[in-house]
C-alpha cells in the first residue's frame, strides 16, 4: 500500500470545524464558528440571480474586469494591481506560495504572524516549506495590545514576511496608524514583504485617529504590502468563496499565475455578482448598517457577560469578542452549558496563551445571543 504524504499530517479537523460538530451534537447555541446567522443583503441574492445564466464560464485568473475595478475603487487602488481568488483563504494560500518556502540546507525562511493568530497562517506556511513564527500581542486590564518588542525580537536573518491581520480575528484589535507606521518601518529595516490580511476593513465599531484610508498599511509601504480582503466577509456570505489580493504596483500578474494552478478562477457568477453588489453597497449605506446591526449584539453581549462576571476585552472591530472568567473551560461550557465558544489557546502555536479567556462570535441573531446569556447565567449558578 503507498502511503500518503507525511504532510498529511496537517490535515486535522479545525478547531472550527470540531467546535461546530460538537455545537450540533449537543443543542449548544453556537457562538464558536465565525458565521453570520442571517442572510445576505438581498441586492447581493438578487444580483447572483441576473448572473447565473449569463456568466457562467471561465473568467481570466486574474478575474473579472468589474470585479478588479470594484475592489480597486472600494480599496482607493489601481484595479490592474488586484486580483481575484477563492476567499481569502486562497489568497492567503496563493500569497504563502509566492512569497517564502525551503533554502538551501536545511533552514526555512519564516513568517510571522500575532498571536492569538486565525487559524490559516501556520499551516499555510508549513505547505509552504516555511516557518511559522508567532508575535504575541498584549493583554492586560486595558485588553489588547500590539507589542513592538515582541514583533521586533521575533525577526531573524531567515524573516521573509509579517502577516498583519486588522481588525484582528480573534482579539478585535485594530492597530493605530501609528502602530501600522512602527510596522512598515521594521519591514523597510529588514526589507520583509507584508501580508495585510484585511477582510473585516468594513467591520469596526471604534476608529483610532482622525483619518484611517482604505488599505491603510499599503498606504504607508505600497511597495511591499499584500492586502487581502473577503467579499463573504464584507457582505455577510462566507459561503461565496470570493476574495481578492491588491498587490504591490505591477505584481498582480505575477501572483495570477499561481492561483492558475490553484483553483485557476473564483466562481464567475460570483465574481460577477459580487461587482456589483460591492458598488451597491457603497452607496446605499449598507456597511452602516452593518456595522450598526453588529456592534448593538457586540455591547449586549459585552454587557450582559460584564453581569454575569466575565472581564471583557472590548472589541474595536471583526465579529468576535474575548472575554475571561477565572477557571473557565471552553468544553466543559459546551457539553455541560450548551454555550459553544472558542477556548482562545486553540488561536496559540509557539506562544503560551492566557488562561479562562474565550472567544465568543457575536455575528449571531439576538435570539441566539440573549438564550446563550441565559444559559451561561444557569450554568454558573449551577457550577
Ligand atoms: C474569515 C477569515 C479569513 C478567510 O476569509 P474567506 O474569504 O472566508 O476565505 C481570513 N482571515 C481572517 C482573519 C478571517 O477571519
Amino acid at each position: 500500500m503507498p502511503t500518503l504524504h507525511p504532510r498529511t499530517a496537517l490535515s486535522a479537523e479545525s478547531v472550527f470545524a470540531r467546535i461546530s460538530r460538537l455545537a450540533a451534537q449537543h443543542g449548544a447555541v453556537n457562538l464558536g464558528q465565525g458565521f453570520p446567522s442571517g442572510a445576505p443583503p438581498a441586492f447581493l441574492l438578487e444580483a447572483a440571480r441576473q448572473a447565473v445564466g449569463t456568466q457562467d464560464q471561465y473568467t481570466a485568473p486574474i478575474g473579472l474586469s468589474s470585479l478588479r475595478e470594484a475592489v480597486g475603487h472600494s480599496l482607493g487602488a489601481d484595479p490592474t494591481d488586484v486580483l481575484i481568488t477563492c476567499g481569502a483563504t486562497e489568497a492567503m494560500l496563493v500569497l504563502a506560495q509566492s512569497l517564502y518556502g525551503p533554502r538551501a540546507g536545511d533552514e526555512r525562511d519564516e513568517v510571522i504572524a500575532f498571536e492569538p493568530v486565525f487559524d490559516i497562517y501556520a499551516p499555510q506556511a508549513e505547505l509552504a516549506g516555511a516557518r511559522f513564527v508567532g508575535a504575541a500581542l498584549r493583554l492586560d486590564q486595558g485588553g489588547w495590545s500590539l507589542d513592538l518588542e515582541a514583533l521586533r525580537s521575533a525577526i531573524t536573518p531567515r524573516t521573509r514576511a509579517i502577516i498583519v491581520n486588522t481588525p484582528h480575528n480573534p482579539t478585535g484589535l485594530i492597530l493605530t496608524a501609528f502602530e501600522l507606521g512602527w510596522v512598515a518601518e521594521l519591514a523597510r529595516q529588514h526589507d520583509l514583504w507584508l501580508i495585510a490580511d484585511e477582510v473585516y476593513d468594513e467591520l469596526y465599531y471604534e476608529r483610532h485617529g482622525t483619518h484611517s484610508p482604505p488599505a491603510p498599511l499599503r498606504s504607508l509601504a505600497p511597495e511591499r504590502t499584500f492586502t487581502v480582503g473577503s467579499a463573504g466577509k464584507r457582505l455577510d456570505a462566507t459561503g461565496w468563496r470570493v476574495g481578492w489580493i491588491l498587490t504591490p504596483p505591477g505584481l498582480a500578474p505575477s501572483v495570477a499565475g499561481l492561483h492558475q494552478w490553484t483553483t485557476f478562477c473564483a466562481p464567475a457568477p460570483l465574481q460577477a455578482a459580487v461587482a456589483q453588489a460591492l458598488v451597491a453597497a457603497a452607496g446605499n449605506g449598507f456597511y452602516d448598517e452593518l456595522r450598526r446591526s453588529y456592534g448593538a449584539r457586540m455591547r449586549r453581549l459585552a454587557s450582559g457577560l460584564s453581569e454575569l462576571g466575565f472581564g471583557v476585552f472590548r472589541p474595536a472591530g471583526t465579529y468576535f469578542l474575548t472575554a475571561r472568567l477565572p477557571g473557565m473551560d471552553g468544553e466543559r461550557l459546551l457539553t455541560e452549558g450548551g454555550v459553544a465558544t472558542i477556548p482562545l489557546s486553540a488561536f496559540y502555536r509557539t506562544c503560551p496563551a492566557p488562561a479562562g479567556v474565550l472567544r465568543f462570535a457575536f455575528c449571531k441573531s439576538e435570539a441566539e445571543i440573549e438564550e446563550a446569556l441565559r444559559r451561561l447565567e444557569a450554568y454558573l449558578g449551577a457550577t
